[in-house]
């Protein structure tokens, strides 16, 4: 079993899409609490690949509710838009593992080849890609590249999968979850069920799977925590840590904090972002006992 270092670096990674809620604040603080116990570092992430969608007016609110909430962390703070070429150095080091594909398949395309009503899904519901241009010759790929067609890149899970069996054995592919009460165990992970998993993005040259475990390498985050509803996830981002060689965190996917508990807190939904519910005259110090008493 691996033991925690002893002085760990843990990490808060919101993006700045939207005002924090309740769930960022009991993720933020837990974690922030979890330093302090383990004597390590609580670190804040700005996850935004997302151009399109993030917003500095969310990354400035994002600063004033943690520190309304009196969570502290280092300067400066890793904004991910700052590390595209980081990402980059990343897939080339994929491609040379020959385990990626271009994809110029659209939407539709995509919803056409999977019509049925028993198409598989992955983990988070979505149908499972059903591998167009897995085996496209790699001529014609370059000559829509230079026709200018957009196109994501894709992992192909099987040639990935046999890769790591071959040169670091199935061993590699499991992650220690520690739970509240820091009891450890070895979860193997799945990465198939989430089949030809998107790497680039097609609008961004990145991908949150890839973001997030170059940059936690990158800030030697040695225990990872964040919420439960990204507990499958780390089936690929652990299949990335061991082609990339990134070493493996250990990980406390905690409870989510649901709407009713958040109803606890205020009577009005419109109210549950952190800011909502400071304007409507909470402290901070109520909203924080009862997260606390979540758990
Ligand atoms: N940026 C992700 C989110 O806001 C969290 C990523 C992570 O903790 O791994 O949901």
């Amino acid at each position: 079993m691996d033991v925690l270092p002893s002085c760990p670096n843990l990490r808060f990674a919101p993006s700045p899409n939207g005002l924090l809620h309740l769930g960022h604040a009991y993720s933020a603080w837990k974690t922030f609490t979890l330093s302090k116990a383990l004597s390590g570092r609580f670190l804040l992430r700005i996850e935004d690949i997302d151009v399109a969608r993030s917003r500095d007016e969310f990354i400035t609110a994002i600063y004033e509710d943690l520190a309304w909430l009196g969570i502290s962390w280092p300067e400066p703070v890793l904004l991910q838009s700052s590390r595209f070429s980081a990402y980059g150095q990343a897939f080339e080091k994929l491609d040379q593992l020959g385990v990626l594909y271009p994809c110029f398949a659209t939407r539709s395309e995509i919803a056409k080849a999977v019509e049925g009503a028993d198409a598989a899904r992955d983990p988070d519901g979505a149908l499972i890609y059903p591998g167009l241009y897995r085996d496209f010759p790699r001529q014609d790929a370059q000559k829509l590249k230079r026709e200018g067609r957009a196109f994501a890149l894709r992992i192909d899970m099987q040639k990935a999968l046999e890769l790591v069996e071959s040169r670091w054995g199935t061993d590699a592919l499991s992650f220690i979850e520690q739970d509240e009460g820091g009891q450890q165990r070895v979860v193997a992970v799945d990465p198939m069920r989430w089949g030809d998993a998107i790497i680039m993005r097609k609008d961004v040259p990145a991908s949150y799977h890839l973001a997030v475990v170059v940059d936690d390498a990158f800030q030697g985050i040695s225990y990872v925590t964040r919420g439960r509803d990204l507990f499958a996830a780390t089936d690929i981002h652990r299949l990335l840590q061991v082609l990339l060689g990134l070493p493996a965190p250990i990980y406390h996917h905690h409870r989510l904090v649901e709407d009713k508990d958040g109803l606890k807190l205020s009577k009005s939904e419109g109210a549950l972002s952190l800011r909502g519910l400071r304007e409507a005259g909470w402290r901070a110090r109520e909203i924080l006992a009862r997260l606390e008493n979540l758990g």
